[in-house]
């Protein structure tokens, strides 16, 4: 059978969000596929927790080397520690637009559509992975109110359009994107289409969590994040750690296949089930 060589286009709101599909990203660089991370703004505003910290204290009693750190400071760190995390997962190609978060909003900065558009031209993805909670109700989105990541997304989603839109008078070669997934991890589990297997990548998620020290992140506390975050969605589909997918609209497909790593679920017997999902096998995933 022909290998499928895929583009693959993640799209974030902020420098952290890339992380909610990192894994599934691992896999892919793995199998020699093209990975290109944007994060649509530098996060400047988003989850600096010592200033966050330092700033309920008196005046007095706080840290001048974290209150006097300016914007552009903090989000040079950012950025550093999203392309320290992205090798983890062999992506090297990682964009940070020139956007500043909260808020985010396209009506303000509809150039974001066009910068977009461009990265989509040159990288010709096969698969865009825009972000997009609007329906969680962990992050309480699902209000209708505007939010970055929404924003962002559907950047993302005009920009997929934007690029297959012939623009009169120039010679572009535009470009149609195949597949849209968004990540499912703040969406509810009922709702998943699929979910990749990223157990053999749970080290490096967690040493890539780890990574995100502006946002207050510790040893325990990446450790615990994806054991729970993951291996709930793991448990789900009966292996360690799994991200979870929603498609965009239902996939074609030529006939029924079921994956490898289903039916070796469904004839492996109970004992070894146990062993498997308790980590005391070695989990390859077809
Ligand atoms: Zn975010």
């Amino acid at each position: 059978m022909e290998v499928q060589r895929l583009r693959i286009l993640s799209v974030g709101a902020h420098p952290h969000d890339l992380m909610h599909a990192a894994g599934t990203c691992g896999v892919h660089t793995r199998l020699g596929d093209t990975v290109t991370w944007v994060s649509v703004t530098n996060g400047a505003f988003t989850h600096n927790e010592d200033l966050a910290d330092e700033l309920l204290k008196p005046p007095a009693q706080r840290d001048p080397a974290i209150v006097n750190q300016t914007q552009e400071q903090y989000a040079a760190m950012k950025e550093q520690e999203l392309r320290t995390a992205a090798a983890l997962f062999g992506v090297t190609d990682v964009r940070v637009l020139p956007f500043l978060d909260r808020p985010f909003r396209l009506k303000n900065h509809p150039e974001a559509i066009d910068m977009l558009r461009d990265i989509i031209l040159e990288t010709r993805p096969d698969v865009l992975i825009p972000g997009y909670a609007h329906l969680s109700r962990h992050h309480r989105l699902n209000t209708g109110l505007p939010d970055d990541h929404n924003e962002a997304a559907y950047a993302a989603l005009e920009a997929r359009t934007a690029a297959q839109i012939p623009r009169y008078g120039t010679s572009e070669q535009i470009h149609k994107i195949a597949a849209t997934y968004y990540p499912g991890l703040y969406y509810e589990k009922d709702q998943y289409d699929f979910i990749v297997d990223v157990s053999d990548w749970f080290e490096q998620i967690v040493e890539a969590e780890l990574m995100f020290k502006s946002q207050g992140h510790t040893p325990a506390y990446a450790r615990r994040r994806i054991e729970v975050e993951l291996g709930q969605v793991g448990w789900f589909s009966g292996t360690l750690y799994g991200e979870p997918f929603l498609f965009e609209r239902p996939a074609l497909v030529s006939k029924i296949t079921v994956p490898a790593s289903m039916l070796r679920q469904a004839r492996e017997g109970s004992k070894k089930h146990i062993s498997r999902i308790s980590g005391q096998l070695p989990d390859k995933p077809d």
